[in-house]
């Protein structure tokens, strides 16, 4: 039977006849259905979210944290289930799903202890120098959100936006992925049985051209969140720009990683292969991009092309497992065209380069590094999404630098060595919003993800994540004695 949407509450079928497989990227063989919803079950959705909005943004925000912290404990309470649901659909080690269900428990609880501070400090009092007016900022829900997520880590993606959003009080619709929309009707599933009221949160399953355009393009939507493409962020954004509807986006990568000649190399190889390959490359800070310094290039790429010879593929929940298969046959036919783009461009493979030997069904890709890459070759200018490292070297930090930035992407860099006061140096110069100094793809729940230049606007986590569903509202209170209207005021 095919999946039911969620809207007002209720969990009922999607006027949409159409339906789409979920399929086990380990086998390619569909598991189960979700509905290819339409602009009627949006226009639902969005007339379910903007009804439940005053109620919801009126609760006390100490009980909406009450509420997220019920979510958090049912979360934990759930924690099997909901990872090999994720592992099933998206073929990510079992490892990973776990990590991700713990992750996803710790921010509920986050934003919980947010919606708690905003109950107890609700307005910021603004000093203006003078005695003639108080003033204060509020910090008021945006209204209803529009998300729509991608499939690398659904019930990440799922949680970093709608937890701080519910605990800022707005309400939501979001369409999850086509690829991988399991776990996110499952965990709505476990929010209205915490006690969610109707409408607060609604989901649509779909594609994007039929659910989530029909999304941006609703005029009860007054913010859109989007994390997927830098091709469909810039579609989202030309379509809110119709109501001048907020938004943020969490785009695409080309993340660089730089080697200096001091690193430990057995400890470097590592970092730098978890960064390329970890979820299969499907990170939008994968560091797919790496220079290393000329003086240990050689060395370094042998002991690379070792590491990640040994990774241990195989499907998410065989034991020890580090890769499993890519999401989708899409996702591997474009990855495998990348691959084969290096090759033509004159890139040499140094490890991989296609489907592992013992593999004959499900999505999988060896881990692929290709050497004698050159800063013109799409291999190393274009997101592959997918387990490919493009390796150039450098003979000096200038240079490393002007590789490292010469990219119209600016989500996050990666910096080795020895030397703290160059990782610092360097750090500063590199354009991205994340940073990393002797160490690789860290996801610090409590500080701002996001990034600059074609990598998109906007923070998500942390504080800055919560301040992205909240508008400062000016309360400036006059008193008396200060004059009145025109000229006759004392500003000061
Ligand atoms: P995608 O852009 O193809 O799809 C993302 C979502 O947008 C899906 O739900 C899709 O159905 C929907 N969509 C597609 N076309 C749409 C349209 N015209 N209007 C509205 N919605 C539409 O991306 P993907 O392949 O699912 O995900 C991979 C991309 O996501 C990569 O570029 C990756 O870097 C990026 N990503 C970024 C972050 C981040 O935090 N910056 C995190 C994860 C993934």
């Amino acid at each position: 039977m095919t999946q039911q949407i969620y809207v007002a509450g209720d969990w009922v079928a999607s006027n949409a006849s159409e339906t789409l497989d979920c399929v086990d990227p380990s086998t390619g063989e569909a598991f189960d259905k979700i509905a290819n919803g339409n602009a009627q079950d949006v226009d639902a959705a969005v007339k379910a979210a903007r009804a439940a909005l005053p109620g919801w943004r009126s609760t006390p925000a100490g009980e909406r944290a009450a509420l997220l912290r019920k979510v958090a404990a049912a979360i934990v309470d759930n924690r099997e289930d909901l990872a090999a649901l994720e592992t099933r659909d998206n073929g990510k080690p079992m490892a990973e799903s776990y990590i991700d269900v713990d992750t996803i428990a710790a921010i509920f609880g986050m934003y919980a202890d947010m919606a708690d501070d905003l109950a107890t400090n609700p307005e910021e009092v603004v000093e203006t120098g003078g005695d003639v007016m108080e003033v204060t900022v509020a910090r008021v829900p945006i209204g209803v959100i529009g998300m729509i997520t991608p499939w690398n880590f659904p019930l990440e993606q799922f949680t970093w936006k709608v937890a701080p959003a519910l605990a800022a009080g707005c309400t939501a619709v979001i369409k999850p992925s086509e690829f991988t929309s399991l776990s996110s009707l499952a965990l709505a599933r476990l929010m209205g049985e915490a006690g969610l009221p109707a409408g607060v949160l609604n989901v649509v399953t779909g594609t994007g051209p039929r659910v989530g355009e029909a999304l941006v393009m609703h005029p009860g939507v007054d913010k859109v969140s989007f994390t997927g493409s830098t091709a469909t962020g810039k579609q989202i954004m030309r379509g809110a720009a119709e109501d001048l509807k907020r938004v943020s986006l969490e785009l695409g990568g080309k993340n660089p990683v730089i080697v200096f000649d001091d690193v430990d190399i057995d400890a470097a190889a590592e970092w730098v292969t978890f960064g390329a390959f970890v979820n299969q490359g499907q990170v939008c800070t994968a560091t797919s991009r790496l220079l290393v310094h000329e003086a240990i290039a050689d060395k370094f790429e042998a002991r690379l092309a070792e590491v990640a010879a040994n990774v241990k593929i195989g499907s998410g929940d065989t034991d020890a497992v580090k890769m499993g298969p890519l999401v989708s046959q899409s996702q591997y036919d474009k990855v495998m065209g990348y691959i084969e783009t290096g090759r033509s461009e004159g890139a040499r493979v140094l490890t991989g380069g296609g489907r592992p030997d013992e593999m004959d069904k499900g999505y999988y890709i060896a881990p692929t590094i290709f050497t004698d890459v050159t800063a013109d070759m799409r291999v190393w200018r274009e997101e592959i999404f997918g387990p490919v490292l493009s390796v150039m070297r450098f003979a000096d930090e200038a240079e490393a630098i002007q590789l490292a930035n010469d990219t119209p992407y600016g989500l996050a860099a990666t910096v080795l060595s020895a030397d703290e006061a160059r990782t610092e140096r360097v750090a500063d110069a590199l354009e991205a919003g994340i940073t990393w100094q002797n160490c690789n793809n860290m996801v610090v729940i409590q500080a701002p993800w996001g990034g600059v230049k074609k990598s998109g606007m906007g923070r998500e986590l942390g504080r800055w994540g919560l301040d992205a569903f909240l508008e400062p509202k000016q309360k400036t209170r006059w008193k008396a004695g200060g004059g009145v209207g025109w000229y006759d005021m004392k500003i000061a």
